[in-house]
């Protein structure tokens, strides 16, 4: 994810939500979140980036032989990422930090906006003790990012230096985030206490796999945290189901709990003859924060790099569904000749197997190929066709020759046969 710069910094967050000051008779407007304040917050802190470069190319930065840093490092060394209004400010130096809080602050009070004191903080990502309020690392969109002291086995190189850092960034489910979650697994299994088992279970499981997709690309399963929300689900499951049993918690183990492969706890309907309805579980999903490809540049879906999206999201309003997600299939390569496609290549859809050759038109059959690659593999199911064809013609002429007497006579094919008791040739 972030990683690799982030490590190296000293992380602050602040101004996470801001709210707006326009006072009237002593009443304090203040910020609720519509549907379009997503929207307004891009377009009233637009902008806010281009300053804060301006102001990073001015500060005091120098390199391990003490002298000042290019321009460009400068800017690298000052990372500013929003999302809507909830933004982060990341440096190793905590002065560079406190000014960029007040030239923000600033910049918001001339638009007439205000950072959110109990909403901003200024913290270290590894030492709590040169965080304000004495704690390491900092929520963002719903996930906590800290570091931790390590082995120097177990963490990574400095690329610079070639020495180990001394401790390992870890991206888990904030606090609250699994909070809510538990609360709203309770909501449902709740809702549902007189309701079937089926029922239950079809409102569980998008729940279940909306949260875990959202957290796919974090470390929560090395830190144990879906199995920590397996178990806390299957605790309130188990108390709805000695609830529908009259508190006898064996039957109900019995009648809600069945084996499925090596799994003996499988919370699934019990049907004949018919394919049993499954909670899914959070472990089955699984999480890497390493898995995640970060977004090169200034990119974004919408500046015309068609292949480059799909290939990254399987999605795409600008390309055929079909093509998009063949593309995220194969990675966004070619398999006829092991190239990646580029911006503007032909791109056209192929059967594995030929149609002509019993292929069907499935998505397991299709792959995406190179306009000419294409051609070059059509020849050669051409040529198969071909071959296939005259095989079966000649199988249907020996089949036919098989019923008669027949031989070669000085290169020519006699029939020997008997009509009217009379041999003939
Ligand atoms: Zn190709």
């Amino acid at each position: 994810m972030m990683e690799s710069r982030m490590t190296r910094n000293c992380h602050v967050r602040f101004g996470e939500r801001y709210e707006e000051t326009h006072q009237s008779q002593d009443w304090k407007v203040r910020f609720v979140p519509t549907p379009l304040s997503p929207l307004l917050a891009n377009v009233a802190l637009h902008g806010l980036e281009t300053m804060l470069n301006e102001y990073a190319v001015t500060i005091d930065y120098r390199n391990c032989y003490g002298r000042q840093e290019s321009q460009k490092n400068k800017i690298k060394s000052l990372n500013f990422i929003r999302y809507a209004d909830d933004f982060l400010v990341l440096h190793r130096d905590s002065t560079v930090v406190h000014r960029c809080r007040d030239l923000i602050s600033e910049w918001l009070n001339g638009m007439g906006l205000q950072l959110k004191p109990s909403k901003t903080r200024i913290t270290h990502t590894l030492n709590p003790e040169l965080s304000e309020d004495g704690l390491a690392g900092f929520d963002f969109l719903g996930h906590h990012i800290q570091q931790f002291p390590v082995g120097k086995h177990n963490c990574a190189i400095e690329p610079q230096n070639k020495k180990p850092l001394g401790f390992r960034t870890l991206i888990t489910p904030s606090k609250d985030a699994c909070k809510n979650h538990q609360l709203e697994l309770k909501r449902v299994v709740r809702k549902h206490k007189y309701s079937h088992q089926a029922r239950l279970i079809n409102e569980l499981n998008p729940i279940i796999r909306g949260w875990t997709n959202y957290y796919q690309f974090s470390d929560a399963q090395s830190v144990g945290e879906l199995t920590r929300q397996d178990h806390l689900l299957f605790e309130k499951l188990r108390a709805w189901g000695r609830h529908k049993c009259k508190g006898k918690l064996k039957k109900a183990y019995e009648k809600y709990w069945t084996k499925i492969g090596n799994n003996n706890w499988v919370f699934a309907t019990r049907q004949e003859n018919a394919n049993p309805l499954r909670l899914l579980t959070h472990t089955e999903f699984g999480s890497s924060s390493t898995k995640y490809v970060k977004v090169k540049g200034e990119d974004s879906p919408f500046n015309g790099k068609l292949v480059y999206w799909s290939t990254r999201m399987g999605r795409n309003p600008d390309m055929p569904s079909r093509k998009a997600s063949l593309l995220k299939r194969q990675k966004g390569v070619c398999p006829w000749c092991c190239l990646h496609f580029r911006e503007g290549d032909i791109l056209e859809e192929d059967h594995v197997l030929a149609r002509a050759l019993g292929g069907k038109d499935r998505y397991d059959n299709l792959q995406l190929l190179h306009g000419h690659c294409h051609d070059a593999k059509t020849a050669l199911d051409l040529s198969y066709i071909r071959e296939n064809s005259l095989k079966k013609h000649l199988k249907q002429i020996n089949k036919e020759l098989d019923k008669f007497n027949w031989f070669w006579k000085d290169d020519i094919l006699c029939i020997q046969g008997k009509s009217r008791g009379r041999e003939f040739h």
